[in-house]
């Protein structure tokens, strides 16, 4: 019987194979006393030791086959292996409590699970996430159970899961895997981000996928429109069977537009530039037709790690990013740490607030020292290709005049000291608080250029937090009140001959492209998979139609009339 099960579309395409579901071991680990507790520590460092080399195997793997960010993943699992405070109280436990390996194991690593868990912060959620996966590993060994290798996979699958964890991911091989859906994750679970990378289509999130799904039943996962179909009947095989065939066509079409310019059906260029997190992101913006890079979030150097990057790590990480850009603009982002990236080991208090704490420039305002060593690096690379600097979470114009004075401060240090620095290195800031996007002519005539920071921006305009699903409803990028701050702040900047760009997710959404063309957005950063599809949007459509509706578009009442407008002048679907 044909079944349909919604989720989340977490990598797009459509697959359609065999169903492999990818079980999870029952690992029971029993509480028994010990006798002989030292010969059950080696025990345990036997088993350590083999589940390092695993995972050792697994991160050459996705070296190989994902590169180095993903391998990332598994360097950070096998610190786990090696971090003494981890270890430590688990044998300990094995030696004061004269227990078992496997129940000294796994009542430590839930300890510190809940821990990680409990704080409200996704990227120590993730840490919780590593140690469940690498305890798992070591727990199988202890218990001599097989974990399931999908690496081992010789026939075109789609894999059924509850969760995949990273390292299910990273031994996919996209000539057998050609999708999976699980039951449990996010958009920005780290097997969604390695399966988009991978370009899997993938559906997560669905609850019941692994409730439903047989070994060996037909499944189609829609990774376009987040939806799993068991069984189909052939009607509906043969409609998932075209909506594929459409969809590779629209990619080779696309494919096509990579060396081209943006260009309008008018002939107005706009620039189309990508955001990334790592410099191993850069591959995927130039693959993808990037002309530049509109947002460097350069706050992943500073989390996985337990101190502060040097400013020689720094420079080198942002000279990779110059020199791989090739003298195309490259807007790196100040440190943005706070909100939902913290960095523990700065041991700042917890806030009540952490969206309107301490976080961002405010940070670095007052924590100078690691300001300046960032602002010295970016200085001393900015000789390797055509760098732009900006601030993020500016609020008033005070803040942005010390922020740049620190940074010229720094610059005549460097130049003080025979340190070459670019010249003309242009500074801005993100327009994400209403307060400088209300105040947008103020600031302009002390900018360089401006970039709209719309998923912070939509979240303080309607007072509703962005991580908050009950308030999501509020979440809306086409109300009139975004659009006219969006409008103000473009104008305000052009009267001066500034130019602006946006970097939040609304620079890339089909249904904002045509109204950000009408408000005259000068630049539009997205991450690296939407820019293609954008540059055919608005190669068909014209600035002169656009600008037809600026007018009507800013004086609707609703975010639902300003949608039914776009759809029905620009025939989007
Ligand atoms: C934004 O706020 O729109 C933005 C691009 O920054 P981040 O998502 O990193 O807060
Ligand atoms: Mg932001």
């Amino acid at each position: 019987m044909e079944k349909t099960i919604h989720g989340i579309a977490a990598s797009s395409g459509i697959a359609i194979a065999k169903a492999y579901r990818l079980e999870t071991p029952h690992l029971a680990a029993e509480k028994r006393t010990i006798a002989d507790v030292e010969a059950e520590v080696a025990r345990l460092e036997a088993a350590v030791a083999k589940a390092k080399e695993e995972l050792e195997a697994i991160k050459q793997h996705a070296l190989e086959k994902l590169g180095e960010d993903k391998a990332a993943i598994f360097a950070a699992h096998l610190l786990v292996l090696d971090d003494p405070e981890l270890l430590n109280p688990i044998k300990e436990k094995i030696q004061t409590e004269q227990v078992n390996a496997e129940y000294a194991l796994e009542e430590t690593a839930s300890f510190f699970i809940s821990m990680f868990e409990g704080m409200d912060n996704e990227y120590m959620k993730e840490r919780a996430a590593d140690i469940r996966d690498v305890t798992k590993r070591v727990l199988a060994h202890l218990l001599g159970v097989t974990i399931s290798n999908p690496s081992l996979i010789s026939e075109e699958v789609v894999i059924i899961a509850e969760d995949l964890t990273p390292s299910d991911t990273a031994q996919l091989d996209r000539q057998y895997v050609k999708g999976f859906a699980t039951d449990i994750g996010g958009r920005t679970s780290h097997s969604a981000i390695m399966a988009r990378s991978l370009e899997i289509p993938a559906v997560v999130g669905t609850k019941a996928v692994t409730a439903e799904v047989k070994n060996g039943d037909i499944v189609v996962i829609d990774g376009l429109d987040g939806q799993v179909v068991i069984n189909p009947s052939p009607e509906r095989l043969a409609h998932y069977e075209e909506k594929r065939a459409r969809y590779e066509a629209q990619k080779a079409e696309w494919a096509k537009l990579v060396d081209e310019p943006t260009v309008t059906a008018d002939g107005v260029h706009v620039e189309l530039a990508a955001n990334i997190g790592t410099p191993d992101d850069v591959k995927g913006a130039l693959a993808n037709g990037a002309e530049g890079i509109g947002l460097y979030r350069t706050e992943f150097l500073y989390m996985g790690r337990s101190e502060l990057p040097t400013e020689e790590e720094q420079v080198a990480a942002y000279q990779t990013v110059l020199e791989q850009m090739n003298g195309k603009p490259v807007v790196v982002r100040t440190l943005d740490i706070g909100g939902d990236k913290e960095l523990p080991y700065l041991n700042l208090p917890k806030e009540m607030n952490p969206f309107l704490g301490f976080r961002a420039i405010r940070l670095c305002l007052e924590m100078q020292d690691m300001f300046r060593t960032q602002l010295r690096a970016l200085l001393r690379a900015s000789v390797h290709g055509n760098l732009k600097i900006m601030f993020p979470m500016i609020a008033t114009l005070e803040e942005f005049r010390q922020a740049k004075a620190i940074l010229l401060e720094e610059k005549e240090a460097l130049l003080r000291q025979g340190v070459p620095v670019a010249d003309g290195i242009e500074v801005g800031m993100m327009v994400e608080i209403p307060a400088a996007a209300v105040m947008a002519d103020q600031f302009a005539k002390e900018v360089d250029f401006f970039s709209i920071g719309t998923n912070d921006l939509i979240q303080y305009t309607m007072a509703a937090d962005r991580m908050n699903e009950r308030v999501s409803y509020l979440y809306q990028p086409y109300n009139p009140a975004i659009l006219r701050l969006i409008s103000h702040v473009i104008d305000a900047a052009h009267r001066e001959g500034k130019w602006v760009g946006m970097c939040g997710e609304m620079a890339g959404d089909p249904i904002a492209i045509p109204i950000l063309l009408a408000l005259g957005l000068d630049e539009f950063s997205m991450s690296a998979t939407s820019i293609l599809p954008a540059r055919a949007q608005l190669k068909q459509l014209t600035k002169e139609e656009a600008a037809r509706i600026k007018e009507t578009v800013l004086s609707l009442g609703t975010a639902e009339e300003v949608v039914a407008l776009i759809k029905q002048t620009f025939h989007i679907a």
